[in-house]
């Protein structure tokens, strides 16, 4: 805390230092204030983004399925489910993060990615390295360190 000086024995120097202070702090609350504007414009922006994806991937009724009204996958679909996701760093994923659930789900978003195997190849060797990348996953080798999504 500041020592504060009796009025009577203030110096018109201190004065002025006193307001040149309080300048500063006006200046910095105005920064403040300007920065908080644009984090509140771009959190609306985002906001109304996120509200016009799940408008576009609503659910729709097709041949007795819920499927996904924009690209007719199953529902939820994949862009639903990314909307769905937690935000990195809250929480629920830094509690989430390196369990087995997780490393499955991966997987299992990459296979998707990945879709069947080319023309050509031997259905059951694509099958049995499916299994092996499956069960390293829930049960990494001691040796190897734990592969990342
Ligand atoms: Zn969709």
């Amino acid at each position: 805390m500041t020592e504060r000086i009796r009025l009577d024995d203030l110096t018109s120097d201190q004065l002025a230092q006193l307001y040149d202070r309080l300048d500063e702090l006006a200046e910095v609350s105005a920064t403040r204030k300007r920065i908080a504007r644009r984090r509140r414009d771009q959190l609306d922006q985002a906001e109304a983004a996120i509200a016009r994806a799940r408008a576009l991937h609503a659910r729709v009724l097709r041949m007795e399925a819920l499927t996904c009204a924009h690209c007719g996958q199953a529902w939820p679909c994949p862009t639903v489910r990314v909307l769905d996701e937690p935000a990195p760093g809250t929480a629920t994923t830094q509690a989430a993060d390196g369990t087995t659930a997780t490393r499955v789900t991966a997987l299992y978003e990459r296979w998707v990615k990945a879709g069947p195997p080319p023309l050509g190849t031997s259905v059951s060797r694509w099958w049995d390295a499916r299994l092996v990348e499956l069960h390293n996953v829930i049960a990494p080798p001691a040796n190897q360190p734990e592969e990342q999504p």
